[in-house]
């Protein structure tokens, strides 16, 4: 979990950093962040596993930056560096290849076609320009009509110039500015944020989607009140004003679905995180898998960070136990927590992701992406939690480009 003064990992634009041994991505890195990262190995076969560094780039905000050191140890890329660099890309929200002699070679054609196939902007750096011009290159990427900086380290030249191309493609792609639930609140509107405090809840703090949320309120102008589900009916009674939204913990949702009047919208936290980072109406399609699932089965629930399970936790006991009764099958369950995703998930009949706060929109698109790849069916925990308990159309009616699968769900 990220330091509460930190940007977390999953609101940072990921940049990855592509490029062979001698193209002075090292020095680049530090021209771009302002000091000594010392992160990237020119060093050949220091490491072959990409590193991940959450740095402020000014005038950029937070990014990530994912060094590929090592990638180009054998020559052009070996088929397991090829899989990492693939991953790499897909978790990028744009890729940089850096050449530090002149010279566009296989390598840097194999990485522009996966960055192409992924649909990434590329930006091209012709680093080292003191010493070698690049003319020929710049010639060659105009052709090829992929936009390029020409950058000299020790001569400052072109720094200034590649960050603004970086925020240039940030805007366009809109990594960035987008909200959790701006669109579905107003300004001097009060949301009622409803967390449980039981065995699973962290000692002393919040966890980070509700923390996120929170700071989303009050970005909106908006009002937010935080309550145990124990005191959820009283706190309302109490309040002169109706909440605009009541948000729940997906773990009580359907106690929160009983007190709070049918006319104040009601979602869950995990059905935000998802719309917000993915494809909210993917993950409600997914949810009738559960109908299908057969003696035997496996599924799989996804944990995007590595927090501490504890007593009764929601992914390892809950979901499992709510899935089993609804299903009333012999189910298997694995749990699959941390930033990877596992690649091969055919054997599964269904994955179970959960809000996915700390990753990336792009890196849990690419999970939701992988699965329809794979033909395997996916929702999400609130999404799965409200399905089974019953209260799904009323936890999706909040969000207008939903309400038509709500109409269809409660007609169910
Ligand atoms: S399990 Fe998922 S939603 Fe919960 S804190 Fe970890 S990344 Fe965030």
């Amino acid at each position: 979990m990220s330091d509460l003064n930190e940007t977390p990992r999953g609101m940072r634009t990921v940049i990855a950093f592509l490029g062979r041994r001698n193209a002075g991505k090292s020095s680049l890195l530090n021209a771009l962040v302002g000091y000594d990262l010392a992160i990237v190995s020119d060093v050949a076969g220091t490491t072959t596993d990409p590193v991940h560094k959450a740095v402020e780039i000014n005038p950029l905000g937070p990014c990530v930056v994912i060094d590929t050191a090592g990638i180009d140890d054998v020559g052009a890329l070996g088929q397991m560096r090829i899989e990492k660099t693939r991953e790499v890309i897909k978790d990028s929200d744009l890729g940089l290849i850096i050449i530090g002699d002149g010279s566009w070679t296989d390598f840097e054609e194999e990485i522009y076609q996966m960055l192409k196939e992924k649909d990434k902007p590329v930006i091209a750096v012709i680093n080292k320009v003191d010493i070698d011009a690049g003319k020929d290159l710049e010639i060659l990427l105009t052709n090829k009509n992929i936009e390029y900086v020409r950058t000299s380290v020790p001569e400052g030249l072109g720094i200034k110039e590649l960050k603004e191309k970086i925020r240039a493609q940030k805007k366009a792609e809109r990594f960035e500015d987008l909200s959790i639930i701006g669109d579905i609140i107003n300004a001097g509107d009060l949301v009622l944020l409803v967390v449980p405090l039981d065995l699973g809840a962290p000692k002393g703090r919040l966890i980070l989607p509700q923390v996120q949320t929170i700071r989303d309120i009050l970005d909106n102008d908006a009002t937010a009140v935080v309550v145990k589900e124990r005191e959820l009916a009283d706190t309302l009674d109490k309040l002169y004003v109706k909440p605009g939204l009541v948000i729940t913990d997906s773990q009580v949702v359907l106690k929160a679905a009983g007190d709070v009047p049918p006319e104040i919208p009601l979602t869950t936290f995990s059905t935000i995180f998802t719309r917000f980072k993915g494809d909210l109406r993917q993950m409600v399609e997914g949810v009738g898998a559960i109908d299908q699932l057969q003696n035997g089965d496996k599924v799989l629930i996804a944990e995007a960070c590595t927090h501490h399970a504890l007593a009764d936790d929601i992914g390892r006991v809950k979901i499992p136990r709510w899935i089993t009764q609804y299903s009333g099958k012999d189910l298997s369950f694995d749990v699959a927590a941390g930033p990877n995703f596992p690649p091969n998930i055919k054997d599964y009949s269904l994955i179970v992701q959960c809000g996915g706060c700390t990753i990336t929109r792009r890196a849990y698109c690419n999970r939701i992406e992988t699965a329809a790849e794979q033909g395997v069916p996916i929702t999400n925990y609130g999404i799965a939690i409200s399905y089974v308990q019953g209260v799904l159309p009323r936890i999706i009616s909040p969000f207008p480009e939903l309400r038509d699968l709500a109409e269809e769900l409660k007609a169910w």
